[in-house]
């Protein structure tokens, strides 16, 4: 089963691509994590490194290649998840060229749908204690009393507002493109984790 699973900062993508790439014994393939392993490995072109660091993209035929490759490897024959790819149009349109070459194609859109309300409550609120490295979340796990609170710069109001409207952005354009294929299923993200997974498997087609 080829998957693509779609998701703002704060979605619980993470939790929810790692209980689906268990169950269907599938691999996760993050263009992210692919993109900062070139990187840690210093064989990403210098020019993708700052795009990177800039909070800019990397190309799409880049990343279309990384997938391309990534995907011939034999533990992708019986499908993958791919999470952070496609992120453009044109990155969608090469998967599907790609994977018809193949004679394959994607079975299924994830979008994981939260309301940015709670995305900003989820992502504003986190804090870490700067002596043990613990992390807490002033509404849902609440820190002790005695507590030596940071708050990342990332996790801050007008830097979470810019993660949601990139993410935003990149979709408006993404989404529509699968909903016109049919592939997209749209799944209320919010709930306990386990709920959500249900709903996640319950949207999916037939294993094949
Ligand atoms: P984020 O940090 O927003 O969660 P990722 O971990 O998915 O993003 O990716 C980190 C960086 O790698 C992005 O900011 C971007 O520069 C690059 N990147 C990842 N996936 C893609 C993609 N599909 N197309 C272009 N650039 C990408």
């Amino acid at each position: 089963m080829i998957i693509v699973l779609v998701g703002p900062p704060g979605s619980g993508k993470g939790t929810q691509a790692k209980v689906m790439t268990q169950r269907l014994e599938i691999p996760h393939l993050s263009t992210g994590d692919m993109l900062r392993a070139a990187k840690a490995a210093g064989t990403l072109e210098p020019e993708y490194v700052t795009a990177m660091d800039t909070g800019g993209l990397v190309p799409d035929h880049k990343v279309i290649g990384l997938i391309d490759e990534r995907t011939q490897r034999a533990d992708c024959k019986s499908g993958f998840l791919l999470d952070g790819f496609p992120r453009t149009v044109p990155q969608a349109e090469g998967l599907e060229r790609m994977l018809a070459a193949r004679n394959q194609a994607v079975d299924a859109v994830i979008q994981l749908d939260v309301h940015r309300d709670k995305l900003e409550e989820r992502l504003v609120n986190p804090r870490t204690d700067k002596r043990t490295g613990q992390i807490y979340h002033l509404i849902y796990n609440p820190p002790p009393s005695g507590a030596e609170l940071e708050h990342r710069d990332d996790d801050r109001p007008e830097a979470v507002a810019k993660r949601l409207d990139a993410y935003e952005s990149m979709t408006a354009a993404l989404l529509p493109f699968y909903e016109e294929r049919g592939l997209l299923r749209r799944i209320d993200g919010v709930g306990n984790p386990e709920e959500i997974t249900k709903r996640v498997f319950a949207a999916l087609p037939e294993r094949k």
